[in-house]
């Protein structure tokens, strides 16, 4: 199966994601954490990069589309893959239905200021990329490998701000441009509330033979 998950930064698209790539087997590919291990080496790319993700804005469409093709053409993707970030404007869309053909896109949906309080509150692993809130681990140390969590630069308020807004102008046309295979579920309740309708979608999906 081939998924995308849409939706606001915030919205909970890593942790769907993380849930789907275990019970389906197949492997999730988050452009921002492809970027995220590009601006740790030193190179022009890795500067511009880390200058665009800082501020919030989007990194260009040909750097991205390449990173994702590359990235889809690895004998792991073979059996399906769960985008997670990617597109994120309509020319990514269209550049990659030219490579691939996506089965479903699941539109996750989260009111802007519940996102801006998780955002807010919201503490990442460096070494595993586990997802925790504060309010859940006020040690704020990984429950998996141990280490030190981090608030990633862009978690904070006016940083996020401008990612919704980039999101609103940017991305949300992809909504209509993907209307013909969109699975819509509300992250307002728990990750196990929100993952039991897309998991039984799915699992039709899979039965169907998709
Ligand atoms: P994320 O972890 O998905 O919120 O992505 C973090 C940052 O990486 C974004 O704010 C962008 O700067 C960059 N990024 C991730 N995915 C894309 C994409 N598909 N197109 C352009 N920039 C992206």
């Amino acid at each position: 199966m081939k998924i995308i998950l849409l939706g606001a930064p915030g919205s909970g698209k890593g942790t769907l994601a993380k849930k789907i790539s275990r019970d389906f087997d197949i492997p999730q590919i988050s452009t921002g954490d492809l970027f995220r291990a590009i601006v740790k080496e030193s190179s022009p790319l890795a500067n511009k990069v880390k200058e665009i993700m800082a501020s919030g804005g989007l990194v260009p469409d040909e750097i991205t589309i390449e990173m994702v093709k590359d990235r889809i053409a690895k004998p792991d993707c073979k059996k399906g893959f769960i985008l997670d970030g990617f597109p994120r404007t309509v020319k990514q869309g269209e550049a990659l239905a030219t490579f691939s053909n996506i089965d479903t896109v699941i539109l996750v949906e989260l009111a802007n200021e519940v996102i801006i309080d998780r955002l807010s509150s919201r503490r990442t692993c460096p070494n595993c990329g586990e997802i925790y809130s504060i309010e859940d681990n006020p040690e704020e140390i990984c429950k998996k490998c141990n280490t030190p969590l981090i608030q990633r630069d862009d978690d904070k308020p006016d940083t996020i701000r401008h990612r919704l807004e980039v999101y609103d102008k940017n991305t949300s046309p992809l909504i209509n441009f993907y209307s013909d295979r969109l699975f819509k579920v509300s992250s307002a309740g728990s990750p196990e509330e929100t993952y039991s309708p897309v998991k039984a979608f799915l699992t039709k999906l899979e039965e169907k033979g998709e």
